[in-house]
């Protein structure tokens, strides 16, 4: 048994980072009488939750079916059957919905609260730790957490030490840093034996060469599709929302695609190209062209081509191709009258790389699936050590599935710990 000094606290249970992982293992952990410290570095709780979904919080994704969730994990979701069957989208819903917070449906599942607020979410855990008598630290950062016999010590860099019987580390992945997921955990979880696999940004906007999309910044497309081309092989093809930044994409299109396109740029070149009308055929927009050239020939050429994609996207779309937008369309050439068409279903930009962790919403990489028991979230190597959430090497898409993870995951070791 370790030397008690003054500054040393006891507990069941103490859960490192006060993300919404960490908040909901507290919460299950509370709710079975264990007594529980929840330990944050930061001044406040969930500081990266209240940012999620643009402050709206994609809480979820509307797939109570299990098996039909787990495929959106890829090979993670074979780990994760026997979490997800004691906590998953249902009981997430349920949960909420006890503290009144009902959801709502948008595009592709997404589930947001109904106040359209993350704070709401948050203010629910906040409300559940309160009723659990969960203690709070806030303003405390983790140093290392040491194996003591059959307890832990968890010292603090303020010189704290904590005695507990169960530690459960919660400290999110490295991406957005200044959120407090600096990827502490990764390396007491390494020195405890744990493989760690390298980090690589998964979930993140890309940048590209042409200029032209920095007037465009904040303009989205709710549904274009999107076909990755490397060394001039076409490697993929996806439909989704796409969102215009000042130096690049972004949206769920491209975030989803951001690992692949990663990948594909250590190959060589990579080129996407955007079907602005995906539900209109080739032919078909051939054929409105024409007609509509013919109909009003004294029109401008980009008064014209406004009346078939969105006004913000001509100036740039007619720069691309060279063409001068002020001139009527009588005097278009049928080649020139082409290319639009043939842009129009694929619009060519050249991806010169992906933005940071800074700018990510999930890194890749993190604690080796086989080291875990799903079943308890307890560590194979340290027993009564719990690994959850972000810290957790578990690719996932865009829509509510990394949230979901972190409810699941964090459920899950607060009922076992
Ligand atoms: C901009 C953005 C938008 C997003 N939107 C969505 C969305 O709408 N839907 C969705 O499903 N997912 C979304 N995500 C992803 C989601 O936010 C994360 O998957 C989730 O927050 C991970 O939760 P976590 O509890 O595992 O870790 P985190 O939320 O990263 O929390 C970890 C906590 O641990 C603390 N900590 C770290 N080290 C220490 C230490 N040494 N001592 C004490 N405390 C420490 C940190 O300060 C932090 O508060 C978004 C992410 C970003 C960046």
């Amino acid at each position: 048994m370790p030397k008690l000094t003054k500054s040393t606290s006891i507990w069941d249970v103490t859960v490192i980072g006060g993300g919404p992982a960490g908040m909901m293992a507290a919460i299950e952990a509370g709710a079975r009488g264990k007594r529980v410290l929840l330990i944050e570095k930061n001044a406040g709780l969930g500081k990266k939750l209240l940012i999620t979904g643009g402050g709206r919080c994609n809480v979820t994704n509307n797939k109570p079916v299990v098996r039909e969730m787990l495929s959106q994990y890829k090979e993670a979701g074979k780990f994760l059957f026997s979490t997800f069957m004691q906590y998953g989208v249902k009981e997430t819903i349920d949960f909420f919905a006890r503290y009144n917070l009902p959801f709502i449906e948008e595009n592709e599942g997404r589930l947001f609260p109904n106040t359209q607020k993350a704070e709401s979410v948050f203010n629910v855990l906040q409300q559940a730790l309160q009723e659990h008598a969960v203690t709070i630290q806030t303003g405390k950062k983790v140093a290392v957490i040491k194996k003591a016999g059959t307890q832990f010590s968890v010292e603090l860099s303020d010189g704290e030490q904590v005695l507990t019987q169960a530690v459960v580390v919660a400290t999110g992945g490295t991406a957005r840093p200044e959120t407090g997921s600096t990827g502490e955990g990764f390396q007491w979880l390494a020195e405890l034996g744990h493989t760690i696999h390298a980090g690589s940004t998964s979930l993140v906007p890309i940048t590209v060469a042409e200029d032209w999309v920095a007037v465009l910044g904040g303009v989205s497309l709710p549904e274009a599709t999107l076909s990755i081309y490397c060394n001039g092989t076409k490697r993929h093809k996806a439909t989704g929302k796409l969102l215009f930044t000042h130096i690049g994409l972004s949206g769920p299109l491209i975030l989803n695609q951001s690992k692949l396109i990663g990948d594909l740029l250590v190959e060589g070149d990579v080129v996407i190209k955007i079907d602005i009308t995906p539900t209109i055929d080739a032919s078909v927009i051939q054929a409105e062209l024409l007609a509509l050239f013919t109909a009003t020939p004294n029109k401008k050429l980009k008064n014209v081509l406004g009346e078939i994609i969105k006004p913000a996207l001509v100036t740039p779309l007619l720069q691309s191709l060279m063409l001068d937008g002020d001139v009527p369309v009588h005097s278009i050439t049928a080649a020139n009258r082409k290319r639009i068409g043939v842009v129009l279903k694929a619009l060519p930009l050249s991806v010169t790389g992906l933005l940071g962790p800074d700018k990510a919403v999930a890194t890749a990489g993190g604690v080796d699936l086989t080291e875990v028991d799903f079943k308890t979230m307890e560590s194979k190597i340290i027993p009564g050590l719990y690994i959850i959430g972000d810290v957790l090497d578990i690719n996932r898409p865009s829509g509510g599935y990394s949230l979901q993870l972190t409810w699941s995951t964090g459920a899950v070791a607060g009922r076992h710990v």
